[in-house]
């Protein structure tokens, strides 16, 4: 049976004299959810709530800001106390020291922080930092990475049809937006991941004009694809052979894939790392840390860094909670959402290998994505665009939707394990699957 929406339908209708696609942003409208979004009242745990009264258990998790699941009750007395003894004071404020210091013990290379509200601001900062520090205009992105929104990050991050690609030698810079300045993209270098070698021609290219390479630890948004073995450290060391700086974007693997993110977990020493999403736990906060020299050229607006909610006080009292209490009982909830992750990831593969699905599943650890593809496995941003089948994994996640299983209906981003999550939800969720597959299929 069908879910009631019609109260969705009615407040989207609505939406559509006041905003642009009934939100804030083309990843929760229409774009990404067909045709009308699902409008959520209440989140409690690992479950969401629809203004129509149905329930869901919840795999998007705030498209990973919500690492403890929604409303736990630690983050919701600390906001609540921050609120109640003010939100701003336009001066430094000691919260934001004990935070830092938090993630310099979680972090290795976090020597200075500073703290932004988004991923994007996190990370645009850092490549500011990046050419200011080196003196040196250009800087690495590779094809299928999403840094945020700022225009030199902008290309290469939504999926093309692979005959726009251009060789990997020499990959064609299509911009993902309009209205980019107009050389937005001239310093910015496009390079394939996991793969050293074209790294190296590009690095040969280039030789003397780049300040940084940046990279997600794992890609995030092209589904999820891990790095092959040896490629990041492989990046570090070439990086570290040009005096180019090393920038690990942790805005989704930070906090997640280990107390440390990617940083811990591949054992690499970037110069410079950012995060976003799971740090301020459904509060908007970021960071980007990295080696004292290079982070000490933001001072007093050298390279500059300002904005009115950084560090905000509510933003800091959630971040703080929420370090502390995934830290309880030695790191057991990495524990947990590992094993979650495992349980959901190969129950999922034996479901489509029992009906026939030409699907896989791709994950590290409690970051997942399901992939419509007649192949083993996806490698990169040029794999993806050719072999994946969006369309039909949007269908798929319309049909979970109805049975009461809410994961994103974009083939490009990823589901996340939270300490909230239990094994009951792996459960309902993979006989959830099956009926969704059986509804699609027909089997
Ligand atoms: N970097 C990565 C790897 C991301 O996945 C995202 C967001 N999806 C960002 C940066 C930008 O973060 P925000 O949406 O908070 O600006």
């Amino acid at each position: 049976m069908p879910l009631p929406t019609q109260e969705s339908k009615a407040i989207f209708e609505r939406s559509l004299q006041s905003m642009v696609e009934g939100g804030s942003s083309a990843s929760r409208g229409p774009a990404t959810f067909g045709d009308y979004p699902l409008y959520m009242a209440r989140g409690e745990g690992s479950r969401l709530f629809d203004v129509d009264g149905n329930s869901y258990i919840d795999w998007m998790m705030a498209y990973g800001a919500l690492p403890l699941g929604h409303a736990h009750p630690k983050i919701v007395a600390a906001v609540s106390e921050a609120v109640a003894t003010g939100a701003h004071f336009a001066t430094a404020t000691p919260i934001e020291i004990e935070v830092a210091e938090l993630i310099q013990q979680l972090v290795p290379n976090a020597e200075r922080v500073r703290f932004a509200n988004t991923g994007t601001e996190a990370a645009m900062a850092t490549i500011r930092l990046a050419r200011g520090y080196t003196g040196r205009p250009k800087f690495i992105k590779f094809e299928g990475h999403y840094h945020g929104w700022y225009d030199d990050f902008l290309v290469a991050s939504n999926p093309q049809p692979p005959v726009s690609l251009g060789h990997r030698h020499d990959p064609i810079k299509i911009a993902d937006s309009s209205g980019l300045n107009r050389n937005a993209l001239d310093d910015t270098i496009l390079v394939p991941w996991n793969d050293l070698s074209a790294l190296e021609r590009a690095i040969d290219t280039y030789r003397g004009q780049i300040a940084a390479i940046i990279s997600e630890g794992i890609m995030a948004n092209m589904g999820v694809i891990p790095p092959e073995p040896g490629f990041l450290q492989g990046l570090q060391e070439v990086a570290r052979a040009n005096n180019i700086l090393f920038i690990l974007d942790e805005t989704v693997t930070g906090f997640r894939t280990a107390a440390g993110g990617c940083q811990e977990y591949y054992r690499l020493q970037p110069d410079l790392t950012t995060f976003g999403k799971a740090l301020g736990a459904g509060l908007p906060v970021a960071a980007f840390v990295g080696r004292a020299e290079i982070m000490e050229a933001l001072a007093w607006g050298g390279v500059l860094h300002y904005g009115t909610q950084n560090a905000s006080r509510i933003g800091m009292y959630a971040a703080r909670a929420n370090l502390q209490t995934l830290l309880e009982n030695k790191g057991a909830a990495f524990d947990h959402t590992w094993r979650i992750g495992h349980r959901l990831c190969e129950g999922l593969r034996d479901l489509f290998e029992e009906l026939g699905t030409g699907a896989i599943v791709q994950n590290v650890g409690p970051m997942l994505q399901i992939m419509f593809t007649d192949r083993p496995a996806i490698r990169d941003y040029r794999d993806y665009c050719a072999h994946v089948d969006r369309a039909k994994y949007q269908q798929f996640v319309k049909a979970l939707f109805r049975h009461g299983i809410y994961v994103t209906p974009s083939a490009v981003l990823h589901s996340v394990v939270s300490v909230a999550h239990t094994d009951e939800d792996v459960d309902l969720t993979l006989a959830a699957a099956r009926n969704a597959l059986v509804d699609l299929e027909g089997r």
